[in-house]
């Protein structure tokens, strides 16, 4: 039986390493490892590189492994091969950061008391640096368990080698099951645990009826505008002001929460007021708690993200513009099928205005989570510990995309255990993470390994 896991002795620990951990997330937040952005490709290298110095620092083997993209990293703390292996997913890639929001330099680690800014402090450098100082710690005390880190480089641009990667390495990066650290709770008040992740359908709709601008006092009322077109298309397609999707079919799939769910929504800690003002918004389409939560986890979106075409500069210039382009995307939920989801679009389009050219992008389905087993129980178990409180498990409206490929490839189930909070700024200027979270977080990660190693 395993000793040192009172909840003092974790707090002392992470007391004592306080400074460590705030010296290893200012090195990894200041490697600008934007995976999105193609002249930071060596930074995204510098950045596993120095994964790989870390962990083998603590005592890991480590080594990186290619992709057709940027690399992933996989550490390992080996006991015996007797032993149940965990897997810990993090990502080390981050967001674009610049523009003047930002009140400190984005890739400067910034310590303001508990407080730590950076692109990265939260999502995911942050997370993934607590759990490696939960796991060397159940390590050092006997946890009986071999525990391994699979850090990606690609998340933010929707893990395109990661699939491929775990698949041709299968052998090496096989485990039991896998925890995912890159989630965020409802408020401080309340650990949360994901229930399930939306998933994604990106769309272009294109549309293109001349070969150059037009002058619309000698052409307009008789000429097609493309513009005017796209946005009756896009009014058919959804009503803007309630987000009700008009499509008929488009929600024939979809799961409605449970009983249980809906219960674990109330009393999740979400509130309007909190949501608004973490995301700057002036007004909602509802102002119902539960309705905004379900919205958000629980049901398919059809969200324009842009429309281009025509004159966008000052003044207006009157011209009847050759072709307009509409970026679209569906949020999608249990059980909802991609692929059923671009038929039904591409049929619907073709009907209404069968010039347009819709073309399927990206794609990736939801992810319905476990919530029940052992794992889920030692999940609940360990939030408790760290942070007093049992999580509620709610949906989130993000996608990981390394999740689901985990699961079909390594077969092994995933778990969640985020440490991120609504005001840490996901994807934000001025990202932060705290120190509350890191020593809760740090705790959380050993006690849910001492679990693992006693779950029979
Ligand atoms: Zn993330």
């Amino acid at each position: 039986m395993p000793t040192g896991f009172t909840r003092e002795e974790l707090q002392n620990y992470a007391r004592s390493q306080r400074a460590e951990y705030e010296g290893v997330l200012q090195k990894i937040v200041e490697i600008p490892s934007v995976s999105v952005e193609p002249e930071r490709k060596p930074d995204v290298r510098r950045a596993a590189e120095y994964a790989v110095s870390l962990l083998q620092s603590f005592g890991a083997q480590a080594r990186i492994y290619e992709t057709k993209g940027h690399p992933i990293v996989h550490g390992r703390f080996d006991r015996d091969p007797k032993y149940p292996t965990v897997t810990v997913y993090n990502h080390l890639d981050v967001q674009p950061a610049e523009g003047p929001d930002w009140k400190t330099a984005p890739f400067a680690f910034t310590r303001d008391g508990d407080r730590y800014f950076g692109r990265g402090t939260t999502d995911d450098k942050g997370p993934a640096i607590t759990a490696l100082f939960g796991a060397k710690y159940a390590r050092d005390h006997g946890a009986p368990l071999n525990i391994r880190f699979l850090w990606e480089l690609e998340e933010e641009i929707g893990s395109p080698h990661f699939e491929t990667a775990i698949r041709e390495n299968a052998k090496e990066f096989a485990t039991d099951t896998a925890v995912v650290s890159d989630t965020v709770w409802v408020s401080r008040a309340r650990p949360a645990a994901p229930a399930g992740l939306r998933g994604l359908q990106g769309l272009r709709f294109e549309l293109q009826t001349g070969e150059t601008d037009q002058h619309s006092g000698t052409a307009g009322g008789a000429a097609r505008n493309p513009v005017t077109e796209l946005c009756s298309l896009i009014a058919e397609c959804v009503d803007g002001r309630t987000g009700r999707v008009k499509i008929p079919g488009f929600y024939a799939d979809v799961v409605p929460p449970t009983k249980k769910e809906l219960d674990d929504l109330r009393k999740c800690g979400f509130t309007v007021k909190d949501f608004k003002k973490d995301h700057l918004f002036r007004s909602l389409r509802v102002n119902d708690p539960l309705e905004v939560m379900k919205r958000i986890w629980t049901m398919p979106t059809f969200e324009v993200h842009g429309i281009a075409g025509g004159y966008q500069g000052p003044g207006v210039k009157t011209v009847i513009p050759p072709k307009a382009t509409a970026i679209v995307s569906c949020r999608l939920v249990p059980d909802m099928d991609p692929k059923k989801i671009v038929k039904l679009i591409k049929a619907f389009v073709k009907k209404k205005n069968p010039d347009v050219v819709v073309s399927a992008e990206h794609e990736l389905a939801a992810y319905q989570g476990k919530t029940t087993g052992p794992y889920a129980d030692a999940i609940r178990g360990a939030m408790k510990f760290a942070f007093g409180k049992e999580p509620v498990f709610v949906r989130e409206g993000g996608s990981i995309g390394a999740v689901l490929s985990m699961e079909k490839v390594l077969k092994s189930p995933v778990y969640f255990l985020g440490l991120s909070l609504p005001e840490h700024g996901y994807h934000a200027p001025n990202e932060n993470f705290d120190w509350p979270q890191a020593e809760g977080g740090m705790a959380a990660f050993a006690d849910y390994f001492r679990r693992l190693g006693e779950m029979k």
